[in-house]
């Protein structure tokens, strides 16, 4: 069976960065990537867009192909999101499988914010995905948790199930929701920086932009 990665997010907007790294994460591991919207992230502001709106605008995103799939389980499950037990729970329905966290160098980097974070290598490997424009640099603790662990050997991610991190180096596309919502808000069209599907209706947007939809 091939690794489940799980690419979690605010996806408040889903755009072309993160499509584009889960994609090529899929590749480069020959993995199913599911992408796992957050209810409520323990350590973020809340999302301008509803959960339900969030969900309208990845299923417009991944229409077309079947490599990336998007999983709700987070959302149903209301509450603050923690990784932790939602990959405990995947644990559950996939004992042997490998299993891995995807998520951006800087999210990586604040890893140690993270609820129980060190248990999160006894359910999964943690795939780092390079992130440009962002300064993350990786406090000396987490290193040390961390060092070995690593390896870059993507062979030895399809046979262990957990444990391991992982760096992939994807194409590096200097894109961030908060900027998208800058500039829909700006009265802008980021026209290429959203998936197409984005466009479609005028309402999927429509939360990020300040004046009336046109
Ligand atoms: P915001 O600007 O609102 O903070 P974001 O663009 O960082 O949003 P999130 O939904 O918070 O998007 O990110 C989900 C995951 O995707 C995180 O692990 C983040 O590091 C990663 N990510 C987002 N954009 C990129 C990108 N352009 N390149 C690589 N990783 C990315």
């Amino acid at each position: 069976m091939k690794p489940l990665a799980l690419f979690g997010g605010t996806f408040d907007p889903i755009h072309i960065g993160h499509l584009s790294v889960a994609w090529e994460a899929s590749e480069l591991l020959d993995a199913e990537v599911r992408l796992m919207p957050a209810n409520v992230p323990p350590h973020r502001p809340p999302p301008t867009a509803s959960a339900t709106q969030r969900v309208d605008m990845l299923r417009a995103a991944l229409r077309w192909q079947s490599r990336l799939t998007l999983d709700t389980r987070e959302l149903e499950r209301g509450g603050p999101s923690y990784t932790v037990d939602t990959l405990d729970e995947f644990r559950r329905e996939f004992p042997d499988r490998s299993l891995m966290l995807l998520l951006g160098a800087d999210a990586f980097a604040g890893l140690r914010s993270w609820h129980r974070w060190r248990e999160l290598f006894n359910v999964a490997h943690l795939g780092v995905i390079n992130r440009p424009g962002i300064e993350a640099c990786i406090p000396v603790e987490l290193e040390r948790a961390v060092a070995s662990r690593r390896t870059d050997d993507p062979q030895v991610i399809r046979t262990q199930p957990a444990g391991r991190v992982i760096e992939l180096a994807v194409t590096p596309l200097e894109v961030s929701a908060t900027r998208i919502r800058d500039l829909l808000a700006a009265g802008r069209d980021p026209r290429y920086l959203l998936p197409a599907g984005l466009f479609e209706d005028p309402a999927l947007l429509a939360p990020y932009r300040l004046g009336p939809v046109g």
